[in-house]
């Protein structure tokens, strides 16, 4: 079986950088991160084997370094607080979030209704409408919106997209919006390691005849790309580790493609691809 591997998987730069930020930090003294540093299980292990350990709040952090997480922080107050409590505070939020965070409160500002195209839940949407104030929507349903905006008289909405969201789905809220209103204004707030990711894994899906996806599966983007493989039809897998595949996959398997989210580490690709190898 042939076994090709997607050029653009593993760490994006937002998350290259967190990671080393984190372990420039290992030998000081009590090193914490505020929730999981990036999310994939194994290399919040690894971190905590070097020492540094996960917190879900700053109440658990009784001195020394706090590291703010690659999807940000729930709200500017979180920073304050840290400072003011005596902590040294290593900021590493991706920038591509520190952008759509700002985008959302110039928004808001500027009084439109704001439409987050995303998940509600995710830590990186919590951190945006945490930074923005205001009435935030999230939602990747079109009839949200409607219903939302029949309140108002005056139609005015304001669009972005979580930093991991599909083309497809932002573009179509997008223009779902513009049959409805009278003004629309969008800030594209989807990152370019997102981006080529998606096109590169989509071309991959429609040449293959089984997808393998690797990630944490509290993972946004590499679950969006495992959605985008399923799209095109082919059969996708997605996993987080070597030891999840099953042989019966592969039955009649020529060419599979591997491909891995943004917080996916090197060494976890390679294991996975060494494994298929050997099928
Ligand atoms: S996927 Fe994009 S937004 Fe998220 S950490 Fe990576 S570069 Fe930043």
């Amino acid at each position: 079986m042939e076994v090709i591997v997607a050029e653009n998987a593993g760490f994006c730069f937002g998350v290259k950088r967190a990671v080393k930020m984190a372990f420039d930090a290992v030998g000081e003294d009590q090193v914490h991160t505020l929730g999981p540093l990036i999310h994939n299980p194994q290399v919040v292990e690894r971190l905590l084997e070097k020492g540094v350990r996960q917190v879900a709040d700053l109440s658990e952090v009784k001195g020394g370094t706090v590291i703010l997480r690659s999807h940000g922080v729930s709200s500017p107050q979180v920073v304050a607080d840290a400072q003011a409590a005596g902590l040294r505070v290593v900021d590493a939020t991706c920038p591509f979030v520190t952008n759509a965070q700002r985008y959302a409160k110039q928004l808001v500002d500027e009084g439109y209704q704001v439409v987050m195209v995303g998940n509600r839940n995710h830590p990186e949407t919590q951190s945006v409408l945490g930074h923005a104030g205001g009435d935030i929507l999230v939602t990747e349903v079109f009839e949200e919106i409607q219903k939302r905006l029949n309140r108002f008289s005056k139609k005015r909405v304001g669009i972005i997209s979580q930093t991991t969201q599909t083309y497809g789905t932002f573009s179509q809220i997008v223009v779902q919006c513009l049959r409805i209103c009278e003004e629309v204004k969008v800030f594209n707030t989807i990152c370019y390691a997102t981006e080529d990711n998606q096109t590169e894994v989509e071309q991959m899906a429609g040449a293959v005849q089984a997808m393998v996806v690797v990630g944490g599966k509290n993972s946004a983007n590499t679950g969006h790309l495992a959605d985008l493989c399923r799209d095109i039809g082919v059969p996708t897998y997605h996993i987080e580790t070597a030891h999840e595949i099953e042989p019966d996959w592969f039955f009649d398997v020529r060419k599979v493609g591997v491909a891995a989210g943004a917080s996916t580490p090197d060494w976890i690709i390679e294991e996975v691809v060494s494994h298929l190898r050997k099928l």
